[in-house]
């Protein structure tokens, strides 16, 4: 019999939880698979961890939990559980049932045919959600899909179904910096995406604030794209020509006419600040990923394990 291992990132998802775990369970219990639970909590400061014990006091055999030394994030969640899982069909899920666990049977369905390799879901509306995230985000795939050579669906979710050669494969990208839409379209293999309405989370609160999301936008366009690289490579260049051209015109209008000097202090001034202005944003762009360079050299682990049942 094939086993599917279900991995669930958990931050602060004490509430949920009780939801989440019955809610799953009814469905899966109907698949003919044997089944594994992986949560991961991801450093949560409230009862959590407690929780996730009692679940395996209940279940040893198949909830499974690793708990992390502080909150690494969910990119790092996800990794640990593909990591840990070994089921033959592996799926990602949110502890807060904004997940609809009624797709499972569909998704395990399309993957025993063998024409896909990975079942993945997005979501058609954003309903519930803030007017200007949704913008926002709608924005962003719109610019990483014309700099980045890999596409990335559209609003996407993390939930998906994989095969374990898709797993595989994601495992093998041991990038510290982690942008797992971008990682998911890149290792390729067949996905089929499964549509749905959005759905709000049945407890908690969302622990992305709209900085971090756009600092993680940032980062997907980093780890996906070198156009920024470029931009400031050709800003630059742009800005040194006309220089080159300007030093050449004063020069030569000074020959001709030496009366014209000075005029044009304000604007000498002016052009200095936007140069030095655009210099520092390359410098800055360029810098960012240095940062990244950096981090991955440095070869940290993506997560570290305190607990694990
Ligand atoms: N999560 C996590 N680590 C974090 C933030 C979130 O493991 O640092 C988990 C969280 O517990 C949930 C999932 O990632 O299971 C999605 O988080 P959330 O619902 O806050 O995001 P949203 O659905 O609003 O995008
Ligand atoms: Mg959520």
């Amino acid at each position: 019999m094939k086993k599917l291992s279900i991995v669930v990132p958990c931050y602060n998802e004490e509430e949920a939880l009780g939801l989440f775990y019955p809610a799953v369970k009814k469905v899966v219990d109907e698949l003919k698979l044997l089944t594994e639970y992986w949560f991961i909590n991801d450093g949560s400061s409230d009862q959590t961890l407690a929780k996730l014990k009692k679940l395996h006091q209940q279940n040893p055999d198949q909830v499974h939990y690793l708990s992390f030394s502080r909150n690494f994030g969910k990119e790092a969640a996800m990794y640990a559980g593909l990591k840990a899982a070994e089921g033959d069909y592996v799926v990602i899920m949110d502890a807060d049932l904004q997940d609809p666990p009624s797709f499972l049977p569909k998704m395990v369905a399309l993957l025993e045919t063998g024409d896909w390799d990975c079942v993945g879901t997005r979501r058609v509306d954003r309903t519930g959600e803030k007017k200007y995230r949704a913008w926002l985000s709608e924005g962003f795939y719109k610019l990483i899909n014309r700099i980045s050579d890999t596409q990335i669906v559209p609003n996407a979710r993390d939930f998906r179904m994989m095969t374990r050669k898709m797993v595989n494969a994601v495992l093998s990208m041991k990038e510290y910096s982690r942008f797992s839409k971008g990682i998911f379209s890149w290792v390729g293999f067949k996905t089929k995406f499964l549509e749905y309405h959005n759905v709000e989370r049945v407890a908690g609160e969302t622990s992305w604030s709209t900085w971090q999301l756009f600092k993680y936008a940032f980062a997907g366009i980093a780890d996906f794209s070198l156009l920024p690289l470029n931009i400031a490579v050709w800003i630059g260049s742009v800005s040194f020509i006309s220089a080159v051209l300007g030093i050449i015109f004063v020069v030569v209008r000074h020959i001709i006419n030496p009366s014209l000097a000075i005029v044009g202090w304000a604007s000498v001034v002016c052009i200095i600040l936007l140069i030095g202005g655009l210099q520092l944003l390359c410098i800055g762009i360029i810098g960012r990923y240095i940062g990244k360079i950096y981090l991955q050299v440095k070869d940290r682990p993506i997560y570290i394990v305190d607990e694990k049942a």
